[in-house]
């Protein structure tokens, strides 16, 4: 089967690469005000704010694409297969779709309904109710176990999930989190905004991420190396270095705690572990092109097993319409099996949809691709999750590093953690702090967020309105 070269992907992704001669706001020296460290959703909305207030930035990107964990890849099959995100979680709420161009950028609903196999047929009504009242049972209990101690979600479950405990485990552990519930802290489960509601972009997430860069001068293949807080900032970089007064640093937890940038002085404890312990968990897509149709979906089918026990994935078939689907792995199985490569992912998945659909399958798959974001050097994992008792992390990460450094991206959010939207958001707060901090801005709340609280139905805002100030100021 063919598959993608490093060299194709990152040409591919390069043409998705928005960078104007000269970009809003961007520095042209080696000072600014602003150094923004990533061009992911995070550091994107970063760098927008800080455009918009007119300050002068420099968006550092080490990979030579932008986007991060949301990148459309248009090579492999020829149409857009999102690498990583590809949900848009609650559409309304988001603060991406609101900022969607008119022209070339399409987004809609995703069905609202889910299948189920069981064995070789679809679950029956019946069977259905069981298992989405099961999901909802075991939701409850985690939320009212939150509301005593952080423990982790696995204690918290019922003990009555009965033979579809193995799917809402998968569904709620390594599906929704990346990790198995005996590594979740309830309170982080219980706190993250509920997504029942997702829409998709026709042409990717990544293309639709990318399209809200354009304009924003980015660095490419500049990766920051060190970060000095000395006196005022300077960020070391292997094209030389840049002197300004605040840094946004949008790197994942994993690729901070695995040291990719020195920090003078060294990060205080409290924060490196709060790295340590929001790490990524592990979630992958086995992406294959099914000709015509040979399982008879609908476009945006999600389809799950009721499995036996943790091997097992779920699927999104014919995406956008098309021959492509996505058979997800995550959590512990899929850490273990993207380590064994590609070719193992690709054999796995298709081994799975020929125990669901029968060996037919097998001779209507045509190419396939898989990612492997734990082995990714930029990422190292997929979406960060509180480890138990560790939901307070979150706060620390919100916290100015000797009042210049603001670390956003998603992990830096309480509700819409492992989102894109998360990272938008906590982008753009760690921009406001900064602005603040410059002089450039006067309190408090900016207007999206606003409009984004006004929509939200009672039981979300209340959730919303108990999240603190994010970002802080601190006097240096
Ligand atoms: C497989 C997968 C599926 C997902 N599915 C969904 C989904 O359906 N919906 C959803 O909302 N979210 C999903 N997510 C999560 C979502 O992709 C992330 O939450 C979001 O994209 C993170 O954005 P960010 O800006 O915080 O970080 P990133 O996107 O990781 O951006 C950080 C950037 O920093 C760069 N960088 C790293 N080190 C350096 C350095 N030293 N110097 C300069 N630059 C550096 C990286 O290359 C990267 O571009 C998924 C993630 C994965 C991996």
């Amino acid at each position: 089967m063919p598959r993608l070269s490093r060299r194709s992907f990152l040409a591919a992704s390069a043409a998705l690469a928005v960078r104007p001669a000269a970009g809003a706001g961007a520095a042209t020296s080696a000072e600014a005000d602003v150094v923004i460290v990533g061009a992911g959703a995070a550091g994107i909305a970063a760098a927008r704010r800080i455009a918009a207030a007119g300050r002068k930035f420099v968006l550092l990107e080490a990979a030579d694409h932008i986007g991060g964990r949301c990148i459309t890849d248009m090579d492999t099959f020829g149409l857009p297969y999102d690498r990583g995100a590809h949900w848009i979680h609650t559409p309304d709420l988001n603060p991406v779709t609101k900022l969607v161009p008119h022209h070339g950028i399409e987004v809609y609903p995703a069905p609202a309904s889910q299948k189920v196999r069981i064995g070789r047929r679809y679950a029956r009504e019946g069977e259905l109710e069981d298992f989405l009242a099961s999901q909802a049972r075991a939701t409850r209990a985690i939320a009212d176990a939150a509301r005593k101690a952080d423990m982790a979600c696995a204690q918290a479950l019922p003990n009555d999930l009965g033979d579809w405990r193995p799917a809402v485990e998968f569904v709620l552990g390594p599906f929704g989190c990346g990790k198995e519930l005996a590594q979740v802290s309830a309170v982080d489960f219980a706190k993250s905004a509920e997504r029942n509601a997702d829409a998709f972009c026709r042409q990717g997430f990544g293309a639709l991420i990318a399209s809200l860069a354009k304009g924003i001068a980015v660095k490419l293949s500049t990766p920051a190396t060190a970060i000095d807080t000395r006196r005022n900032v300077t960020v070391e970089t292997p094209k030389g270095t840049i002197a300004a007064r605040a840094a946004i640093v949008t790197v994942s937890t994993n690729a901070i705690a695995s040291g990719g940038i020195k920090f003078t002085p060294e990060l205080a404890s409290r924060q490196r572990d709060a790295f340590a312990k929001l790490s990524l968990g592990s979630y992958d897509h086995i992406a294959l092109e099914i000709a015509d149709n040979a399982l008879g979906f609908e476009s945006d089918d999600l389809v799950f097993e009721k499995a036996a026990g943790s091997r097992t994935a779920a699927m999104l078939a014919n995406v956008s319409g098309t021959q492509l689907c996505l058979v997800e792995v995550a959590g512990a199985f899929g850490r273990d099996l993207a380590a064994q490569g590609e070719a193992a992912m690709v054999d796995f998945a298709a081994d799975w949809l020929v125990g669901l659909y029968g060996a037919d399958v097998k001779k209507a798959i045509r190419r396939s691709h898989a990612t492997r974001w734990n082995h990714e050097p930029l990422a190292l994992g997929a979406f960060s999750v509180a480890a138990p008792g560790w939901q307070g992390a979150r706060r620390i990460l919100m916290e100015p590093v000797q009042g210049a450094v603001w670390f956003a991206g998603e992990a830096v959010h309480e509700t819409l953690w492992g989102t894109v939207g998360g990272a938008w958001e906590s982008g753009q707060r760690a921009a406001d702090a900064v602005l603040r901090r410059l002089g450039g801005q006067k309190e408090p709340a900016p207007a999206e967020l606003e409009a984004t609280r006004k929509r939200l139905p009672n039981r979300q805002r209340r959730r919303f309105q108990a999240t603190p100030n994010i970002t802080r100021d601190e006097p240096r």
